[in-house]
């Protein structure tokens, strides 16, 4: 095995699978396999009000059904981030110590939303928070309230720069163009961007490969990790399965592996998905070993794939 090439899955179990997650899944898998490389199953579970253990046992059971295997991680406490709390609060505390998070008060919705993955569309930034430039009379009297805060990342006023393995040069200024972001929710939970980041980088991982719709993520990601004092893994983003209204969601009930595992063989759909992104010529069944040799992100689409839910 070449241990130099670390890749990762990195699900939520806050539904089933369908099959734009199953083609990241699966171009994950064959980026790091076709180099030899170490794959790593972690459980992004840390919002305790949408993971659910019968998802849980699902994404492993889907993963595996499908053909995609990994070395290390799940089922392994460790690999689980509802479990990583210590690991998170030790990250927040040098961020706290370096003055670079600052507590946020504003409403209840806005900071519950903020555990998972921002997907596309979706409202990351509260352009009207003032928390950042309250004055010290205001911070003392929201103190004093004995409500709890969320905590924000003071964005770098400056521009961050990755070539992502398919999409080539992404440059990014996190404050202009992303804005101030919750690391830390009131109720105490760790948000994504913190945790994946921190995970990346403990687990030495160096390849992620995950859907397009996170490609912005991408550099705040890398910048946290470098002021962490780690390395940042190269990103490399997949195109998205979009089904007539958009991205795909997990609540697309027949697009959903549940579904799909009842009318396909794993042959079947992995072959439909690799024709999908462009790696093959034709839809015909293969299992995903089979085409490790003929694997290279240049084939793969840059663009959108539209599926209807009959595909
Ligand atoms: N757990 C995230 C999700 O399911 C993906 C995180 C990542 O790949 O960075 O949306």
């Amino acid at each position: 095995m070449n241990t130099n090439v670390v890749g990762r899955f990195a699900p939520s179990p806050s539904g089933y699978l369908h099959m734009g997650n199953l083609l990241s899944m699966l171009l994950a898998w064959l980026d790091c396999r076709s180099q030899g490389g170490k794959l790593i199953f972690r459980m992004e579970d840390l919002d305790p009000a949408r993971s659910k253990p019968v998802y849980r046992d699902a994404l492993a059971d889907d993963l595996r059904w499908l053909g995609l295997d990994w070395d290390e991680g799940w089922p392994e406490p460790d690999f689980a981030q509802s479990n990583r709390t210590a690991i998170y609060e030790e990250a927040f505390q040098l961020l706290r110590e370096r003055d670079l998070v600052y507590p946020c008060w504003c409403s209840r919705a806005k900071r519950l939303a903020a555990a998972s993955a921002p997907h596309s569309g979706e409202r990351e930034h509260d352009s009207g928070c003032r928390c950042a430039r309250l004055s010290a009379g205001e911070r003392l009297a929201l103190e004093a309230s004995g409500r709890n805060p969320a905590w924000k990342l003071r964005c770098p006023d400056t521009e961050v720069s990755l070539t992502d393995g398919h999409y080539g040069l992404i440059t990014q200024n996190p404050a202009r163009d992303v804005g101030d972001f919750i690391i830390r929710r009131a109720d105490g939970v760790f948000a994504y961007q913190l945790a994946v980041s921190v995970d990346d980088m403990l687990m030495s991982v160096t390849r992620v490969v995950r859907g397009r719709d996170l490609l912005s993520s991408a550099p705040r990601q890398k910048w946290l990790i470098e002021t962490l004092g780690g390395t940042a893994p190269v990103y490399c983003h997949s195109p998205l399965l979009t089904g007539g209204s958009g991205k795909l969601s997990k609540r697309l009930g027949s697009l959903s592996t549940e579904v799909l595992r009842r009318k396909m063989t794993p042959e079947a759909l992995v072959g439909r998905l690799a024709f999908l992104s462009g790696l093959t010529e034709t839809d015909a069944p293969v299992a995903a070993r089979e085409l490790l040799p003929v694997f290279s992100w240049e084939k793969i689409k840059t663009e959108d794939i539209e599926i209807t839910p009959d595909a």
